[in-house]
């Protein structure tokens, strides 16, 4: 099969769009591939949900550049499908489509009270420190940073999987322990993440069935100034994790500092959210003793999943492939996308054999041809990432634009920029 003429877009240019359009080069060496992005820039949760300080995964990128730079797929940035084009014209335009859109919104507790201004989603939080353009796509200003509130001393998280630990860890990591990421600065200074005293994790499993990786909690562990506290845990329930916060209680009895504490509650449920004065009250259930307990915090930070933002996104479409977090929930690395992505690629192959849809659609040049410098391609991308590279200020990889319309002004109008800015 050489699939001869046939045109694909990929909605998302996040893992899941990114593998299945290497799997589909390999598979349909002829086929025309683009990769629709909202966003002028690649890579979806690569680029702002991985957390800042964790450059090594956010490498992964490096792979993908070369798909478009070698193997001739298509890159079409700042193009939203539902609002730049719709849904049934891309579908009119190419003979197969892909949703590969993630999952943006954060999960709601689904508690009394759980929509409070200072109970926020994990998946926002990291965005925020990620310099997500979510100021510019909510409220279509630009130049501003969304008004984000001191965290205060004590905060809840609710949830205890690594996108809790990432939470945690990014709030309790000192400066130099935050050295060489691109963290946004001012998104730091505005949560006031120094002055968090205690962090509350709160989870409904037991020790053992968490869901963190164990090398999460050991990161945590490591750091300068946490002390771990564990509640809701059975003598009897040794684990590798209770080991180590056995390990880590005993190791930070003679330190000299303040620590934060990092306090686990395991087996418990969140009841209700309450505002007292300028404090929240949140109510807990422990799961073993059936006892309630208020907890007086200043931020709750909900980590419990990510959900669809509205049940007619593309992925939903009869005739469209969904694939990667849009089609099996927000469940997994970025490496188990591959897996989805060649599944996917199989049945459109298969779907291909059978004459299941026909090879003569138009392709990208219509759209292009509709929307034309409108899209941002892939070089434009380079660009803005080689202005990103040489605007980091001393102690940071790189500093992220933060505005959409900064990022199509640097896409058009700058020059080529040479990275080497220090080596003439
Ligand atoms: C906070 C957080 C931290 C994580 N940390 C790690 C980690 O350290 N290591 C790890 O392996 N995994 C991590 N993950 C998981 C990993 O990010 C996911 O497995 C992966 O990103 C899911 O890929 P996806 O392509 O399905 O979705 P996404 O990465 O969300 O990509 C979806 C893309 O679709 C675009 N899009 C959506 N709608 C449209 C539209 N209408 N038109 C055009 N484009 C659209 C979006 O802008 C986005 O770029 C983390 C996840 C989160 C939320």
């Amino acid at each position: 099969m050489n699939g001869k003429f046939l045109t694909v877009a990929i909605v998302g240019s996040g893992p899941a769009g990114c593998y299945t359009a290497q799997f589909l080069r390999k598979e349909l060496p002829n086929a025309e591939i683009t990769i629709f992005e909202k966003l002028p820039v690649p890579y979806g949760l690569i680029r702002y949900g991985i957390a800042p300080d964790h450059q090594g995964t956010k490498n992964i990128t490096a792979q993908f550049d070369r798909m478009f730079t070698r193997d001739g797929v298509n890159f079409a940035g700042n193009v939203n499908i539902g609002v730049s084009i719709t849904e049934q014209e891309l579908l009119d335009t190419f003979d197969v489509v892909v949703a590969a859109t993630g999952l943006y919104k954060d999960r709601l507790l689904k508690i009394p009270g759980d929509t409070q201004k200072q109970v926020i989603g994990a998946g926002k939080f990291l965005r925020t420190l990620n310099t997500y353009p979510e100021w510019d796509l909510e409220h279509t200003q630009q130049n501003t940073l969304s008004p984000h509130q001191p965290l205060g001393e004590h905060i809840a998280i609710v949830g205890n999987g690594n996108v809790a630990m990432d939470v945690i860890r990014l709030i309790t990591k000192n400066d130099s322990e935050l050295e060489s990421s691109d963290i946004n600065d001012n998104a730091l200074k505005a949560y006031s993440t120094h002055q968090v005293k205690q962090i509350d994790v709160i989870g409904r499993s037991s020790i053992s069935a968490a869901k963190f990786d164990i090398s999460m909690l050991r990161e945590i562990s490591k750091l300068s100034n946490v002390q771990f506290l564990v509640q809701g845990v059975d003598a009897d329930e040794k684990c590798p994790a209770y080991d180590l916060f056995e390990e880590n209680t005993k190791s930070r009895v003679h330190s000299s500092l303040t620590p934060i504490l990092v306090n686990f509650i395991f087996n418990a449920s969140p009841l209700s959210i309450s505002r007292v004065n300028e404090k929240l009250n949140f109510s807990i259930q422990h799961n073993q003793t059936e006892n309630i307990e208020d907890i007086q915090c200043d931020t709750i930070i909900t980590a419990i999943g990510f959900e669809r933002e509205n049940s007619s996104e593309i992925a939903t479409y009869s005739k469209v492939y969904p694939v990667g977090w849009a089609n099996r929930g927000p469940i997994g690395t970025v490496a188990e996308n591959r897996r989805d992505a060649k599944t996917v690629v199989m049945s459109i192959c298969s779907d291909l054999s059978a004459g299941k849809f026909s090879t003569e659609k138009p392709g990208f040049y219509k759209i292009k041809n509709k929307l034309g410098s409108d899209i941002v391609d892939f070089e434009q991308w380079k660009k803005i990432e080689r202005y990103e590279l040489l605007s980091a200020t001393a102690n940071r990889c790189r500093k992220k634009i933060m505005s959409i319309s900064k990022m199509l002004d640097v896409a058009r109008n700058q020059p080529n920029l040479n990275l080497f800015k220090h080596s003439a």
